[in-house]
């Protein structure tokens, strides 16, 4: 069997950075499948069709987003996202399309769509895979499942930085909003709510740098 890695916790909690870090430690492959739900959200838009919580709701339009979510057509190209032929890995990115997603994601027809695909990114060495599923429910047998935490000041507090880092404009205030807005409906949709798997371990990270996550993370993949 392919070895599998699982990093899952809330938005900007650093998935992302450790993910791609322990990937590169080990020479592993790397599954970002927050990408895969920001992509539906955008091939939504994109298509005319809408992506409101209340439009979600119908189970036809739910349906109707299952398809789009199957008929996806993307291409991975290192740090590249391609959909469509279109380069949309900035477009990705926004604070508008990580709420698309986090709205899309909550339909069951979009998570079902995008199983197989996901199951697809385990290949030889290994995968790194960080999501909010990926040790519950994608990769269930996984060795190694790391549930990351750090409170929501600090996690807005970092996605603050990041954005002006970037010269992008926010208030932290917003940030924060958005935030706690996406963790409440991340952890208490019905199908694969955010938590952490039974045998995760819980790495905070509140006063740890990334090379030491990094090490924690190896430890426990080789001990
Ligand atoms: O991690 P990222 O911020 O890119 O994820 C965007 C949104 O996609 C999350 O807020 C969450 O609602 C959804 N998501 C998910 N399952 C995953 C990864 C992301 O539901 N495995």
């Amino acid at each position: 069997a392919v070895p599998v890695i699982c990093i899952d916790g809330p938005t900007a909690s650093g998935k992302g950075t450790l993910g791609a870090a322990v990937a590169q430690a080990l020479g592993y492959h790397l599954l970002d499948s927050g990408a895969l739900y920001r992509l539906v959200g955008l091939a939504a838009e994109r298509a005319g069709l809408s992506t409101a919580s209340e439009d979600l709701a119908h189970p036809e339009h739910g349906v109707r987003m299952g398809a789009l979510a199957q008929a996806l057509q993307v291409r991975f190209d290192g740090d590249s996202i391609w959909l469509d032929g279109d380069n949309v890995t900035d477009a990705l990115r926004t604070e508008a399309a990580g709420m698309a997603a986090s709205r899309v994601s909550a339909v069951p027809a979009v998570r079902q769509a995008l199983l197989a695909l996901q199951h697809g990114f385990a290949r030889l060495p290994g995968l790194v895979a960080d999501g909010r599923d990926m040790g519950t429910v994608i990769f269930p047998q996984a060795p190694l499942k790391v549930f990351l935490t750090a409170s929501a000041e600090q996690r807005a507090d970092r996605r603050h930085k990041q954005l002006i880092s970037k010269g992008i404009s926010a208030t932290l205030d917003s940030l924060l909003a958005d935030l706690k807005a996406r963790d409440l409906r991340d952890s208490t949709r019905k199908d694969a709510p955010l938590k952490p798997a039974e045998d995760a371990k819980l790495l905070d990270n509140s006063s740890l740098d990334v090379e030491q996550s990094v090490a924690q993370v190896l430890l426990w993949w080789q001990g």
